[in-house]
């Protein structure tokens, strides 16, 4: 019986997770439920799957979710913080790790479940891009085996010849082909982009995702955050890795060998691939995903993406091959520039300029300790906020 945290229950990835995990209670055992303050949903699922703990980020939503479960006479233990979330991931009592938090809030818990030796789902791309090297090295040191559970890094880890080490380079692989569905923005003219709104951005066409991510998807920084992520994951050089724009989203992406063979993963869009894959790994488990009808799907399109009108995707690719801190501080900018776009404070356009912005003025450093990387993620939300204001003031 493999005994499963998922981390970031009650978003996007998390339900589906949950959903995986019910089609198989014969193999996996829910042991922790963690969210950050959605208690009536984390209620609800705990009720459902038993966990023997369940951890909320905020006090006064794990006060409420404590009270509701004493009075349903449930056994499950209610913790909160941060702290107590990376204690429960590497703790005794979980084998598996779904790391499916949003934003570099989920590095604490990524970063224990690696040294602890858990095999580790990872969903929560930011913490990759604000630590990577960091991230491989404590899995590397504490034996844990990272599973990508991103469609793209997914695909292109069951691409990879077998065996192949986290952070390393696998002998006979030239190029990564990194597929983009090209978000709800493709054929968008840049005058319009100016004027979307949060829903319009949001609105995704092949993917039902949690807001952040979809606001990356549609600023194309998703992909340029996954440039990052493959890089790190597969010990590829940004040069190596192409974006491939390809509207269908069937093909999650592509690895080519040095001897002109390109291998592909092909799916439904559906997240419930990915997961099923890393969890039943190396064997393979039922999804519930629909079976793909290549006849009626008929055509796989691919054209290069549009770097004048998704310029984040020039700025993530800049900051990969920069290194150091610089990664971190083009996440953290872009986690306030998305954060003041869905509140409303800040126009689709500026999202990337506010991102460059805060880059142009970095010094960069070497990513040697989780305090440097800290530090620049701290320093890049302050002056990402700090420029947020000021241009809401000139503007008054
Ligand atoms: P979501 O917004 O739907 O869910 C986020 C979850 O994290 C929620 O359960 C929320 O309560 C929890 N959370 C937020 N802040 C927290 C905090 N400080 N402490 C503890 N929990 C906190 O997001 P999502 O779409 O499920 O995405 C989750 C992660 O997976 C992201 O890193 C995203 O980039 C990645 N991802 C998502 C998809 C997808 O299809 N949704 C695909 C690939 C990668
Ligand atoms: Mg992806």
């Amino acid at each position: 019986m493999m005994r499963v945290a998922v981390l970031g229950s009650t978003g996007s990835i998390g339900v589906n997770t949950l959903d995986v995990l019910a089609r198989h209670p014969d193999r996996f055992a829910v042991a922790v439920l963690a969210a950050g303050s959605n208690d009536a949903g984390l209620l609800e699922q705990c009720l459902r799957h038993q966990p023997a703990t369940a951890v909320l980020e905020s006090p006064a939503s794990a006060r409420r979710l404590a009270t509701a479960l004493r009075a349903a006479g449930a056994a499950t233990e209610v913790r909160c913080g941060v702290e107590a979330l990376a204690e429960c991931a590497a703790g005794p009592g979980v084998d598996a790790v779904m790391a499916a938090i949003v934003g570099a809030a989920g590095l604490p818990s990524t970063l224990a479940a690696a040294r602890a030796g858990k095999r580790v789902l990872l969903a929560n791309k930011e913490s990759l891009v604000v630590a990577g090297p960091l991230l491989v090295e404590a899995a590397r040191a504490g034996a844990a085996q990272l599973v990508p559970i991103d469609s793209e890094h997914n695909a292109i880890f069951q691409c990879m010849p077998p065996g192949v080490d986290t952070g390393r380079a696998a002998r006979g692989v030239s190029r990564v082909l990194l597929t983009a569905s090209g978000g709800p923005f493709l054929r968008m003219p840049l005058e319009r982009m100016a004027s979307v709104t949060p829903d319009e951005a949001c609105a995704h066409p092949r993917w039902r995702m949690g807001r952040k991510i979809s606001v990356d998807s549609a600023t194309l920084m998703n992909k340029g955050l996954e440039l990052i992520e493959a890089c790190l994951l597969f010990g590829m050089e940004p040069g190596q890795v192409e974006v491939v724009v390809h509207p269908q989203s069937i093909v999650h992406s592509m690895v080519e060998y040095v001897d002109g063979s390109i291998l592909a993963q092909l799916g439904n869009p559906d997240m419930r691939t990915p997961i099923a894959h890393a969890l039943g790994w190396p064997e393979r488990i039922g999804s519930g995903v629909q079976s793909l009808d290549i006849v009626a799907a008929a055509r796989l399109d691919f054209e290069a993406p549009d770097i004048g009108r998704f310029p984040a995707l020039r700025l993530a690719r800049d900051a990969a091959e920069a290194g150091g801190t610089a990664p971190a501080v083009l996440n953290a900018a872009n986690e306030i520039a998305v954060g003041a776009f869905l509140g409303g404070r800040l126009g689709f356009l500026g999202i990337p300029r506010l991102i460059e912005s805060v880059l142009e003025r970095h010094e960069i450093r070497a990513a040697d300790s989780l305090e440097t990387v800290l530090a620049a993620d701290r320093w890049a939300r302050e002056l990402a906020e700090s420029t947020l204001a000021e241009t809401a003031r000139a503007g008054e």
